[in-house]
This record gives structure tokens, sequence and C-alpha cells, in this order.
């Protein structure tokens, strides 16, 4: 599995799967079928529900913990004891029990929300004991994560954003290369949105290679440098989007894709008031 190096020094792999949206009581069968597919990278978060499940398919993977890569995310803290570096421990705690894990590899904050400020402190502290050997960010526009590192001594190790074909995000890329965070890509099939699976431009890439639109749309993520974590519960598919490697884009098939770029965020945007608003009533320890 090709990986990258975090600004820590840490590996982190390319490839992996993500669990957003997997029943709890699916989960556990989707990542043991992940992990036997050849996935060693896993992305949940507490919000998600099912780090226990990611935990218990871990373990029953019997696959050495140093050869797993798993993140979690922080929720938005609240700070009901009046600390949120307390709330952002204790918060970090509980995501440990569920996972059944010492560690994680990357720890995320999940969204720009809240006191992120006081929830990055505590994370420094969680990373300094290397309860999470890399932290870092998600869902940070470039003004929020240009604030964030200029006044704090840990720049975060990843940012974790919105990207695929219709929202590409080449500029807030090159902003985080130069500030040394790694962007890794949520929604690289945009969960399915625009007909991105039978889309034109994409198809006729996929038929020149061989390969399907989604095994196109990985690649050309990875070789723009990109960490790609996409969700299946499907272990063809599974299989499928791991099998990425054998094959390259050329500069004109990624010129190509770059005219399928919109500018903007299929989703939502985490500038819109009524949303930051929604995101902020959500309370997960
Ligand atoms: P994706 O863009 O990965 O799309 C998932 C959808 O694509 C599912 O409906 C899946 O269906 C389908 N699919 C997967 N592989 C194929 C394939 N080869 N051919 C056809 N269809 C396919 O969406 P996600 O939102 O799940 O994003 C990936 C991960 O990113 C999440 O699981 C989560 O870990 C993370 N994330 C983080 C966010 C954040 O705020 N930080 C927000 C959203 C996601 P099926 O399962 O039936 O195969």
């Amino acid at each position: 599995m090709n990986s990258v190096i975090l600004n820590n020094g840490v590996e982190m792999p390319i490839l992996g799967f993500g669990v957003f949206q997997i029943p709890e009581e699916e989960t556990q069968a989707a990542v043991e079928a992940a992990v036997a597919a050849g996935y060693r990278h896993l992305d949940t978060a507490a919000s998600y529900g099912n780090e226990a499940a990611v935990g218990a398919a871990v373990k029953a993977s019997g696959i050495a913990r140093d050869e797993l890569f798993i993140t979690t995310k922080l929720w938005i803290q609240h700070a009901p004891t009046g600390s949120v570096e307390e709330d952002t421990k204790r918060a970090f705690e509980n995501s440990l029990h569920r996972l059944g894990l010492d560690y994680v590899d990357l720890y995320l904050i999940h969204q720009p929300l809240g006191d992120y400020y006081g929830e990055w402190r505590a994370m420094q502290d969680l990373n300094r004991e290397g309860r999470a050997r890399a932290i870092g960010v998600s869902n940070f526009h470039p003004d929020r994560l240009v604030d964030l590192i200029d006044h704090n001594g840990t720049v975060p190790a990843v940012n974790q954003i919105e990207s695929h074909p219709f929202h590409q995000r080449a500029a807030d890329q090159a902003l985080m290369v130069e500030r040394g965070v790694q962007i890794e890509s949520w929604g690289p099939f945009a969960e399915g949105k625009n007909d991105v699976f039978t889309n034109p431009v994409l198809s006729t890439i996929a038929g020149e290679h061989g390969k399907s639109v989604a095994q196109v749309v990985l690649r050309w993520l990875i070789q723009r440098g990109v960490v790609v974590i996409p969700k299946s519960v499907r272990p063809e598919r599974m299989a499928e989007n791991l099998d990425v490697f054998d094959f390259a884009l050329t500069e004109e098939n990624m010129s190509r894709i770059a005219t399928l770029d919109t500018g903007g965020s299929l989703f939502f945007d985490h500038r819109d008031p009524a949303m930051v608003s929604w995101l902020g009533g959500r309370r997960i320890s």
C-alpha cells in the first residue's frame, strides 16, 4: 500500500476505508470484510456511532495493531464541566474505550465550530503523550486553518475535507501543501451525487484504462497526493476500490477531469449560519 508521510513523520496509507453512515449493527461485518480485502487504514468518528463495532472488527481480524492506521474524530465539545480541554480529553478516552484501543493513529477535530482552540490545546497534549500519534482537523476552510496554525505550536497533520470531481479543492490543497498539512478527501464519490458513476467524462477515461469510474476517481485523487477513504458495504466494491495501483492517468486525463469542478460543495457549506447552528446543537461525548 502506498503511503504519505505526515508533517511529524508518521506514515499514513494513502487509501483507507470510511465507515460513515454504515449502521452500527452492520459495521463490524463491513470492517472485517474490508480488512480481509486488504484495507489497513480505517476512518471513523465519535459522531458515526460505530466506533465500538470498528473496534470489535479490529480485534476479530487478528491483525497486529501496528499494521493498522486508525482515525477517529472529536465532535464539538460544549464544556459542561467548564473546561473544553477536560471535555476533549474525556471524549478522547470515551472513543478509545469504544474502539478498545490504547492509542489512535490520527485524531481529528471534526468540525471548525465551537471552542476548537481549547480542543486543539488538549489534542496537542494527547499527541505529546503518544495517545494520538498524529492530530489534525476536518472541514477547515483555508482561513480557519491558517488562523489555527498561526496561533498554535502544532501544525495539524491532516485536514480532511470534501473533495471529489465536482468539488476538487485545488487551491485549498495548494495552501495545505504550503503549510505542511496533508489533504484527505471525504466523499470521494460525492456519495454518488451528480450521477458520478455514469459521468460521461469519467466513463470515457475509465473505458480507456479498462477500469471503473470509481477506480478512476480514486486514482485521480491519489495521483494528486490526496489521501482517500471510500466507503462501501459490498465486498466486491471494497476490492474494486483497492485495485487502483496498477494503472496511471495521463496528464490529458487529469486535465479533462479538472473540467468537472463546479467550485462548490454538493453537500453543505460550513459557513452557512443555519448549518453552523444545526451542527453546534448536536451533543456527542
Ligand atoms: P463516498 O463518496 O465514499 O460514497 C459512498 C457511496 O458510494 C456509497 O453509497 C457506496 O455504496 C457507493 N460506492 C462505493 N464504492 C463504489 C463503487 N466501486 N461503485 C459504485 N458505488 C460505490 O461517501 P462517504 O461520505 O462515505 O465518504 C467516505 C468517508 O469519508 C466516510 O465513510 C467517512 O469515513 C468520511 N467522511 C468524513 C466527513 C467529515 O465531515 N469529516 C463527512 C463525510 C464522510 P455501497 O456502500 O452500497 O457500496
